[in-house]
């Protein structure tokens, strides 16, 4: 069997959950968009059901993956609907949508529901990219407040620079935020992972923490944050072989790589294929029988090689970890030496094998504030 696998902490995952909702000091979406951020939609929310408040995806087909899954707590779909024929789903599968674009208002407008809708309306604080503008939003607001049709209606908003602390544009953002709301008694949303953990004058609501949940830093790694967040994901694989280098021969394609002295390579079965960044420099470290050496070559889709030479114990077989907790390397730093950002570096796993460590029993206790959620 390929050893390439992603180990995934559903405890640490519990953590930096109940981590983010004390935060925020109200209730939180755990977003488990893009397949939990590549660590796997359906093993997260069942980990996190009972404890979460509701789950945030990015559409329809990801909300009907975990109803069917039996996941019952509330499933937000952050962007809404894309088609209005997907309405007539969201009624049947009690899912909470967003409007966030004058299309959706309307056809929202003309669909009789079977049972009344939750909705949460979104306004366009200064992101430009959905939401509606503050008039709209005022309007509809207003509109959807007093319709018979609609359960429960939540005011969001979205930080376009959160992960900036020197920026003052989330306080803008808040601003513009706090004025369009003024005159609603309801409930509001406003912040991500950055915002939780960067912006603590920021407070809403619903607290809607993606990126932190799978425990890594949404900031450039010289902004430190005071909080310990747990990484959830350990990517590992083996050495499948292992060779001498020649001083002035290359490795690999390219040939991205000359030995300037004679070194011994080892081969890692984990490429680009599944999601190791295709662009990782000369010195990216790993970490091989636990000890810390670095990546040297150009990756492939399959493989990659490493630098054994000051590890004459390893060979065939040796464990190869990417990231994972520190003091391994962490998934931001590893996104940083390969000029990606963390979201994109977890997001991208594919093809290995995922084992899950289960949480340890009742972790909701872990937390007063969960006893609530449990009801
Ligand atoms: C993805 C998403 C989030 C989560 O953002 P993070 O930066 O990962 O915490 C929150 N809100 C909306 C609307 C989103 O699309």
């Amino acid at each position: 069997m390929r050893p390439a696998r992603a180990l995934i902490d559903l405890g640490a995952l519990q953590d930096n959950y109940l981590l983010a909702r004390r935060l925020g000091g109200g209730k939180a979406v755990a977003v488990i968009k893009a397949d939990a951020y590549g660590h796997g939609a359906v093993h997260c929310a069942r980990a996190l059901e009972g404890i979460a408040d509701a789950f945030g995806v990015a559409c329809i087909e990801e909300a009907i993956e975990l109803r069917e899954a039996g996941i019952s707590a509330p499933i937000l779909l952050l962007e809404g609907f894309l088609d209005a024929d997907e309405l007539p789903l969201i009624d049947r599968y009690a899912f909470w949508t967003a409007v966030a674009s004058p299309w959706q208002r309307d056809a929202l407008a003309r669909y009789t529901p079977a049972a009344p809708l939750h909705v949460w309306l979104k306004l366009d604080s200064g992101m430009h990219r959905l939401g509606l503008s503050p008039d709209d939003f005022a309007r509809a607001l207003q509109q959807l407040s007093s319709d018979p049709k609609i359960g429960s209606v939540v005011a969001m908003s979205h930080l376009a620079r959160a992960d900036e602390l020197d920026s003052d544009f989330s306080e803008t953002q808040r601003q513009v935020f706090e004025a369009a709301t003024r005159d609603f008694t309801g409930p509001t949303s406003f912040n991500n992972s950055p915002a939780l953990l960067g912006w603590p004058g920021i407070r809403s609501d619903w607290v809607r923490p993606g990126l932190m949940l799978y425990g890594a830093n949404p900031f450039p790694l010289d902004a430190p944050i005071p909080h310990v967040l747990r990484p959830v994901m350990q990517l590992e694989s083996k050495v499948i072989a292992v060779r001498d280098l020649p001083a002035g021969e290359a490795v690999g394609y390219g040939a991205r790589f000359t030995a300037p002295v004679p070194m011994r390579i080892g081969v890692v079965a984990m490429g680009y294929a599944d999601g190791y960044p295709q662009l990782a420099p000369n010195g990216t470290p790993v970490v091989v029988d636990g000890v810390a050496t670095r990546l040297i070559g150009r990756v492939s889709m399959d493989m990659l090689t490493v630098d054994l030479t000051d590890l004459p114990q390893a060979g065939v077989g040796s464990a190869v970890v990417f990231w994972g907790h520190q003091p391994l390397p962490t998934p931001s730093q590893i996104a940083q030496a390969c000029g990606t950002s963390g979201y994109a570096l977890l997001c991208g796993i594919k093809r290995v094998r995922r084992d899950y460590i289960a949480a340890p029993a009742a972790a909701a206790t872990r937390d007063p504030a969960a006893a609530h959620a449990l009801g």
